[in-house]
């Protein structure tokens, strides 16, 4: 972690600027000095460029060194970020997002229309970024079906839930309360089914265990054996999504 989140404060530093090659491509490298640094310390900027910072006594050569063998960890860092764009993106057409874990393009059928997969929608503007009226769109087809799908697996495995939210939520999949209320996030409309029955699956554990302990997660392998793959789906797939 620490070569996370270091980040230089003063300016007191002098840089000497090389490369680094990647299989992705050669990046520049800043080879930092820095008096207080106590150690080698490599951090991948926002911008790409590497920064490796040299700690008092250190030289040069190390630095390059170091950042050389950190270069497996930096081309899966540099990947994560291109397919996990930290802004949220403009939908538009021809624009690729995902529906029930299908990548689906967004198609113009005529003024006025678009179908993104199953859904078509009328739009005002086609020239205008289409999200906040597909996301809207997709939020219904998630009230709409989702709940529905808590209810069936609840009933199937013999869970009492007393309400199900839908929401917008910006950093968990799903909750649940101690009174029986189920919350999911719309977005799950847009992963596989195994992904979102997982997550129901998931929450409907926690009516049994409110936390994530040992018999927790023993309970949730034996509602949904898979549930690790589905895990690995959304680690790979979150950036896309949220
Ligand atoms: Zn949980």
């Amino acid at each position: 972690m620490w070569f996370k989140f270091f980040q230089a404060k003063r300016p007191s530093s002098t840089a000497t600027v090389e490369t680094i090659a990647l299989s992705t491509g050669s990046v520049p490298l800043h080879l930092v000095r820095l008096a207080r640094a106590r150690r080698y310390v490599l951090r991948l900027r926002n911008d790409g460029t590497v920064r490796v910072t040299i700690p008092c006594g250190g030289s040069l050569t190390e630095g390059k060194k170091f950042a050389e063998r950190q270069r497996e960890w930096l081309e899966n860092q540099i990947q994560k970020r291109a397919s996990s764009p930290r802004q949220k993106s403009r939908w538009s057409i021809g624009s690729e997002i995902l529906l029930r874990g299908q990548l689906v393009q967004i198609e113009l059928m005529e003024a006025g229309k678009i179908r993104v997969g199953t859904e078509e929608m009328n739009i005002a503007d086609a020239e205008a970024d289409l999200r906040p009226a597909i996301e809207a769109q997709l939020r219904r087809l998630a009230a709409r079906e989702l709940p529905a799908r808590v209810w069936e697996l609840a009933k199937q495995h013999q869970f009492t839930v007393q309400r199900v939210t839908v929401r917008n939520q910006r950093s968990r999949w799903g909750s649940c309360s101690r009174r029986g209320t189920i919350s999911l996030n719309w977005r799950l409309i847009q992963t596989p089914a195994h992904v979102s029955d997982y997550i129901i699956l998931h929450e409907l554990a926690h009516l049994r265990h409110l936390n994530h302990s040992q018999h927790f997660w023993q309970e949730v392998e034996k509602l949904c054996p898979s549930y690790l793959d589905a895990e690995k789906w959304l680690k790979i797939h979150r950036g896309r999504l949220i």
